[in-house]
């Protein structure tokens, strides 16, 4: 009988949460990183990583920290710089560095005859698994949009900013204004001769802190209904940031939580200062000449695409992972419908998921692994569920916008309680629990 060994690929936060969930199921398994060590984009040194000099966490650290694990002392929006030593504390702690390659890239999987997975990697390895739970990252592959024209200045994607020298002296054009692209603008301020940014659509804007406290430290516990949250954060925002319509930005054509909201309110702070503009979606390039929607247009050194990034799992062929349209459609985000054993962490976005949430999913591949080696009628009943039973409605109420980036959106609350549910149903007696999660087997994005 083949050995029940499962590969994880990547050390980031996610790969590292398969890792101890794994370890502490009790679970075979040997880990694959493509960079020198543990902690993902966390890394700036990790070719791979998105992070540029300035970064910190968006969330607060008690919202995003492993609970096992708590970031103690540390402050409440801790630079990558700190945040690379608690995932590498962390990896320590609990022996998983000695579990994973280095430097050792995956670079294809491949069915075997009798139901596992060989796994191709640098080095000449191949080794085969009978599953393998695939934690490479979603933000390193980025979404270039195409525009008509030709810039002939320097065109840049953040994945490529490490720090605001890069843009001294320049005219900058930022097109998006997501969290990285709203970071990239207030460091951009302090060193570019000018910096616009071009905005599609309008955005909420929410204050790190609220109260005194971490924003997403408050009205946690029992969360409030979708509209009703809707309605009183609305409230509470314009009361502390007021409307950004005044700054300058469009007036958003969808309600707070229907997008990523932008914890970044010193944005407001230079736009109110007149240390950047906005200007509107982009119509052509023509030379260094940028021509706005609106008829206007402006003369830029470089732009830079705050464009976000797309999904990629280019080790796998993409029907394994039943791919939709933008992204895979796996049940709870991780189980592909046909159970192949492949898995997939991390391939969420959410307001407020952390890492936590993260391992969460690998608590669940755990117990789901669990079952497969120790009671296979478990197993058996989740899969029999997920073919026959409406799925989870993972959008807490919320009317996600129809983007690429929010095709794996989930609400965190309802997320966890379906993940909590699922593994409940695993450990227990086969019950109602998955069955009795809303009708719906992915929530509808609005067009
Ligand atoms: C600027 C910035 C700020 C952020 N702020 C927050 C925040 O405040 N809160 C929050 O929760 N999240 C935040 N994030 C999101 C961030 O993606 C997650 O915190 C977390 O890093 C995701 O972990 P991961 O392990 O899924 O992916 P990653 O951290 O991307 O790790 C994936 C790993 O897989 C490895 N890998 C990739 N391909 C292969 C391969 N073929 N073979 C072997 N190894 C491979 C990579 O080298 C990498 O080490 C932020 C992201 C950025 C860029």
């Amino acid at each position: 009988m083949q050995e029940h060994r499962y590969a994880i690929i990547g050390a980031g936060p996610s790969g590292l949460a398969a890792a101890r969930a794994l370890q502490k199921a009790g679970i075979a398994f040997d880990g694959y990183e493509a960079s020198r060590g543990v902690g993902g984009l966390w890394d700036i040194e990790n070719p791979r990583s998105t992070m540029y000099e300035s970064a910190h966490l968006i969330s607060s650290r008690t919202t995003t920290q492993f609970a096992e694990f708590p970031m103690d002392g540390a402050p409440d929006y801790p630079s990558h710089r700190v945040l690379i030593e608690y995932f590498r504390d962390y990896a320590a702690r609990f022996g998983l560095d000695a579990r994973f390659r280095f430097d050792t890239k995956v670079t294809r999987l491949e069915r075997t005859d009798d139901g596992g997975w060989m796994l191709h990697a640098d080095g000449a390895v191949a080794q085969r698994y009978a599953g393998v739970i695939l934690a490479n990252g979603t933000l390193a592959e980025p979404n270039i949009p195409v525009f008509p024209g030709e810039f002939t200045g320097e065109l840049l994607h953040t994945s490529a900013y490490k720090r605001a020298t890069q843009l001294t002296g320049k005219r900058v054009l930022i097109i998006g204004a997501g969290n990285s692209g709203c970071d990239i603008a207030v460091d951009a301020v302090h060193h570019a001769a000018s910096v616009d940014m071009s905005v599609r659509r309008g955005y909420y804007f929410v204050p790190r802190y609220l109260f005194g406290r971490p924003s997403d430290t408050l009205n946690q516990g029992k969360p409030l209904p979708a509209r009703l949250k809707q309605l009183v954060d609305t409230r509470v925002l314009r009361a502390f940031t007021g409307d950004p319509v005044r700054f300058g930005f469009p007036k958003p054509d969808y309600r707070i939580y229907e997008s990523h909201p932008i914890v970044n309110t010193l944005i407001l702070n230079h736009l109110g200062q007149g240390d950047l503009r906005i200007r509107p979606d982009v119509d052509r390039f023509d030379g260094t000449t940028v021509h706005f929607r609106d008829g206007s247009s402006g003369e830029y050194d470089t732009v830079l695409l705050a464009t976000g990034y797309t999904l990629d799992y280019p080790f796998v062929d993409r029907a394994e992972l039943n791919w939709t349209s933008w992204s895979p459609e796996l049940f709870l985000n991780v189980f592909p419908p046909s159970f192949n054993g492949l898995y997939v962490m991390g391939m969420i976005e959410a307001s407020g998921i952390g890492w936590q949430g993260r391992y969460e999913q690998a608590e669940l591949i755990a117990e789901y692994l669990a079952a497969l080696e120790r009671d296979p009628a478990r197993a058996e009943e989740l899969r029999r569920r997920v073919a026959d039973d409406p799925w989870p409605d993972l959008t807490g109420g919320y009317r996600y916008l129809g983007l690429e980036r929010m095709s794996y959106y989930v609400n965190k609350d309802a997320y966890r309680a379906a993940v909590r549910s699922a593994v409940a149903s695993l450990r227990e007696a086969p019950g109602p629990a998955v069955r009795d999660a809303a009708p719906r087997r992915r929530a509808k994005a609005r067009a």
